[in-house]
């Protein structure tokens, strides 16, 4: 049957690497070349670290990781339970961000799109955001 992982893991900068090495590793059984690899990696870690930031405002929660393999196509999941997200259309926009403040540029999700093939975003303020990429 498909292949599939899943973890919880707490918001911190800490686990951005845990996480991505973990989807990584989950992915390997494919014998990916190095740049899907690390197309796969930076996605991953763009969705963790927006977890962290904006979704529980650096002040920690739980992350969810899913992947899942169906043949040679990779599904993830990064799930928070954290502020969510207003208005979506405009948050995918490229250079749009709001925390210029902490020195973000808003490029985030446009990298999770130019690495994946697909980038899916659902939100609802107050009570948290699923990003599901495939490729
Ligand atoms: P960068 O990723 O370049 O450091 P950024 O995180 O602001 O900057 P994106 O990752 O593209 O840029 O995200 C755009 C905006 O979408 C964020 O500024 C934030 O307002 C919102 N956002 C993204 N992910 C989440 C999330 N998990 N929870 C709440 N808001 C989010
Ligand atoms: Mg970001």
């Amino acid at each position: 049957g498909e292949n599939w992982m899943q973890i919880a893991f707490a918001a911190q900068s800490e686990n951005e690497g845990f996480a991505r090495t973990a989807v990584a590793a989950f992915v390997s059984c494919l014998d990916p070349t190095i740049d899907e690899l690390a197309d796969i990696k930076t996605a991953v870690s763009e969705a963790v670290t927006n977890c962290i930031i904006h979704g529980y405002n650096l002040k920690g929660g739980t992350i969810w990781l899913e992947a899942s393999l169906s043949g040679r196509t990779l599904y993830v999941a990064v799930t928070d339970e954290g502020r969510g997200i207003r208005d979506i259309k405009q948050a995918l926009e490229p250079l749009f961000t709001t925390r210029p403040d902490l020195e973000r540029s808003g490029m985030g999700f446009s990298f999770m799109e130019a690495f994946m093939d697909v980038v899916e975003v659902e939100s609802s303020p107050g009570k948290g955001t699923r990003v599901v990429m495939k490729k």
